[in-house]
């Protein structure tokens, strides 16, 4: 039974990211997907990009694995972004560097379904998809009834009617209070679902967030993680990371 876990924006974030390949296992998933921002925020981003790398799994660029690559753009960003940003790159080797440089904005796995960070109109822009209105471009280029994404570290169901994107999202209302919720796959329709955040959630639940996607009974399954916020957050202290970085992960925003 393939049973696919799609996770995203990790971050950086060891304490999270084992918690949920624990749930992975455990859940018995037969392979994995990423969809980018496996660095950047919190303190061990060399650490999640070698396990990333060791799973040997389709994995899509996001804009802080882009980011990190570009020093002169560094002076652009806002100081907290800036300090994680030159922290982030001196821990990460040459080799490193080049194979984020190497990852592709958007893939299609298995015939199945398209992965991408951010939206397929403009997947180098880095748009932030809220809501149906700024889903309504990506819709217009995917070719597949299914698509992933991230990149606003939010869960979202958005589904093409046909005419226009509409915000299937709460099929999710379930998701905070029971840390779980399954959305069923309507045959035919292209459905276009944001996984969450594995390593920094901004929907107001501090817990780590991913989907499973179950080819055979065409359900996405959304799960909750708790995991050790405070070892998160000591870490990111521990070297010398804002403060605020902290903060932000026991508020889940
Ligand atoms: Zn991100």
């Amino acid at each position: 039974m393939p049973r696919t876990a799609v996770i995203s924006d990790i971050h950086a974030n060891l304490h999270a990211l084992s918690a949920v390949i624990e749930d992975v296992q455990a859940e018995q998933c037969t392979d994995i997907v990423c969809l980018g921002d496996v660095v950047g925020y919190n303190a061990y981003p060399r650490e999640c990009l070698d396990y990333i790398r060791s799973l040997n799994c389709p994995v899509v660029k996001g804009n802080h694995d882009e980011e990190v690559l570009h020093e002169e753009h560094y002076t652009r960003m806002n100081p907290v972004a800036r300090q994680a940003m030159e922290w982030t790159r001196a821990q990460l080797s040459d080799e490193d560097l080049t194979w984020l440089s190497r990852l592709q904005y958007q893939r299609i796995v298995r015939s199945q379904f398209t992965m991408v960070h951010s939206g397929l109109d403009q997947p180098k822009a880095w748009n932030y998809i809220f809501n149906a209105n700024d889903a309504t471009g990506s819709f217009q280029k995917q070719f597949s009834m299914l698509c992933f994404h991230g990149h606003t570290h939010a869960p979202k169901v958005f589904v093409w009617d046909g005419h226009r994107a509409v915000d299937y999202s709460y099929l999710l209302e379930g998701l905070n209070e029971n840390g779980v919720a399954e959305v069923p796959l309507t045959p035919s329709v292209k459905h276009f679902i944001n996984v969450g955040s594995v390593g920094q959630p901004r929907d107001g639940d501090p817990r780590a967030c991913y989907a499973i996607y179950d080819s055979d009974a065409q359900t996405v399954l959304f799960k909750r993680v708790e995991y050790d916020v405070t070892g998160a957050q000591q870490a990111i202290l521990s070297v010398g990371l804002p403060e605020y970085l902290a903060e932000r992960l026991e508020k889940g925003m």
